[in-house]
């Protein structure tokens, strides 16, 4: 039964996924076709003003659905995960820099970071982008300023409460990520991990940052989950396995663990 749910539900998101898509592209090519049109039109009547402007606006919008493609081409294609044990203070501390011009001028960046943190089997390109995609959601929930809190600790799950929360019981890093915005309506939280599903103009928001994330918490055998409520802000919680001592030596040692296949 719930392999089926499961199939179900892939193809409801499949089905909006394409759809959508479809949608979008269509648009993109209305623009090309359409100023295509309006040169030809005005060729063939020897008149040659605006031409050049109608072909900036077709060759944009073809731009625009090349990169849709490739996006689309990016996310289907799922790069393997590589995960290794890694140090998160480390490697948040190593990105302040970066999210910092992130969120610009007006949003204060917080670090609380637990002492003795365990190290997490995770991949680092994964982790580092998840926390680039939050930071850039954060910065566009918080237009007037505010403050972006990243905070990590040990957390021990325990079986009753990994039922409740959909996880495995077991031993996690958690990364928070907390924000001071506009926050999120119910409606809009349930349809957040959507693939493709955002609120942002086109060019703007793909609607993949936190479908990509769920993704990546997945593979990772760890767990995501958010917190939001509207003019307040939002709490994103990152729960990511503890690497087990073997896995802490070969890392040390250089050599990338791969995750046991399920
Ligand atoms: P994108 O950011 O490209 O729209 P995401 O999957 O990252 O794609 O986010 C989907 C939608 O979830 C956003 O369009 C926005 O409406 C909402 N959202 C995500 N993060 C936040 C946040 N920190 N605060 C408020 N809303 C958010």
């Amino acid at each position: 039964v719930e392999e089926h749910l499961r199939q179900a539900q892939k193809m409801e998101a499949v089905g909006q996924l394409t759809g959508g898509i479809a949608h979008d592209f269509n648009n993109m090519l209305t623009g090309v076709i359409g100023g295509l049109d309006i040169v030809r039109a005005r060729l063939a009547s020897g008149r040659h003003d605006d031409v050049q402007r109608f072909l900036d606006a077709a060759s944009q919008s073809a731009q625009r659905a090349a990169n849709l493609t490739q996006r689309l081409l990016a996310f289907s294609r799922r790069q393997s995960l590589n995960p290794v044990a890694l140090d998160i203070n480390g490697l948040v501390r190593g990105m302040r820099e970066l999210l910092s011009r992130t969120l610009g001028e007006n949003v204060a960046l917080d670090f609380a970071f637990a002492d003795a943190l365990w190290p997490v089997r995770a991949d680092e390109n994964q982790l580092e982008s998840t926390l680039l995609n939050l930071a850039i959601n954060a910065r566009d929930a918080m237009p007037g300023g505010g403050t972006l809190r990243i905070a990590t600790c040990n957390v021990d799950v325990a079986e009753r409460d990994a039922r409740l929360a959909g996880a495995r019981a077991g031993e996690y890093v958690l990364v928070e990520v907390a924000d001071t915005g506009v926050g999120m309506s119910a409606e809009l939280l349930e349809r957040v991990f959507e693939p493709f599903f955002t609120t942002k103009p086109i060019g703007q928001g793909t609607g993949l940052g936190l479908s990509m994330i769920y993704g990546f918490a997945k593979q990772s055998e760890g767990h995501v989950d958010i917190e939001s409520r509207e003019g307040e802000g939002t709490t994103i919680r990152l729960f990511l396995p503890r690497a087990d001592a073997t896995a802490v030596e070969a890392a040390v040692a250089g050599a990338p663990v791969h995750a046991a296949a399920d």
